[in-house]
């Protein structure tokens, strides 16, 4: 699944293929895929996209009274139509439902298309207000003093620090790849209650993870299975990865084999010498 660095560099992607577009026309082809509606979707007609932003693991196409919130969960891309990824004819028709929503812009058309179909859009107001309401973190990247103080707030109680690095309402924008190699950097065991861990420890977390997720964006992600920026490349950070997806691989600091466990049904990679709890 997409993570902040990987989300953050098909936004960058997105927006300069898309600032100032007009669009033209949203059409749904998965009804499925439309959760919220705040506006209706005939209303982004002849309305110029703003900007596009994110919030962790959120892509927001903002185009003034109306914001199309967009996750892309595990397989969801943007593309433009006529995109070489995209099935065409027979296979086209076939895989209709694939094809979420299109937008119709004064610079062509652009797809939403979603092979396992978890993505998902919101059609709201005011999507900083949504999220708020939805208790999504501070993004760590766009106001990291507040997200840092949220972090340790809330980077509390009796779960797994893996867990609680997990979850969106803690720390938004970090996935499995991300929070496993800030609990590397940090030495910390993935297994450690998080209200074991003073303030200097959490504050040193979230530092770790904001490091680790811009020098990731620095190399427009990592691709491990599906994740491809918009031109069909895969983000190269993978290289750099000290744990993740290495079980059995020497460790890079200690050269002990990299161990797999499993923490609350997230497959998680850690050093057992490193990272002892
Ligand atoms: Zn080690």
């Amino acid at each position: 699944m997409p993570e902040l660095p990987e989300v953050e560099t098909i936004r960058r992607d997105l927006e300069e293929c898309l600032q100032g577009a007009e669009f033209r026309e949203l059409r749904i082809a998965d009804p499925s895929v439309l959760r919220e509606r705040q506006v209706d979707p005939a209303t982004i007609a002849g309305r110029s996209l703003r900007a596009v932003r994110r919030r962790g693991k959120y892509l927001v196409l903002d185009v003034g009274a109306t914001q199309l919130v967009i996750h892309l969960r595990m397989t969801g891309r943007i593309l433009p139509a006529g995109h070489a990824a995209l099935p065409v004819g027979a296979e086209a028709v076939r895989r209709r439902q694939q094809f979420r929503f299109r937008l119709a812009t004064d610079r062509g058309e652009w797809i939403f298309f979603d092979t396992r179909r978890f993505g998902t859009l919101d059609l709201v107001q005011d999507a900083d207000a949504w999220f708020d309401e939805r208790g999504l973190a501070p993004d760590p990247l766009l106001d990291q003093a507040a997200a840092r103080q949220w972090f340790l707030v809330h980077a509390a109680g009796g779960r797994a620090i893996k867990t609680v690095l997990l979850d969106q309402q803690v720390a938004c924008g970090v996935g499995n790849i991300y929070a496993d190699e800030a609990l590397f950097r940090t030495r910390l065991h993935p297994e450690t209650a998080a209200d074991v861990l003073d303030y200097a420890q959490r504050g040193a977390l979230f530092s770790a993870a904001v490091q680790v997720m811009k020098e990731a964006i620095a190399r427009r992600g990592t691709t491990t299975s599906d994740y491809l920026d918009l031109n069909g490349n895969p983000g190269v950070f993978r290289r750099y990865l000290n744990v993740y997806r290495r079980a059995g691989l020497n460790c890079r600091v200690c050269g002990q084999p990299i161990q797999r466990i499993v923490v609350s049904g997230r497959g998680t990679h850690y050093c057992p010498t490193c990272q002892a709890m």
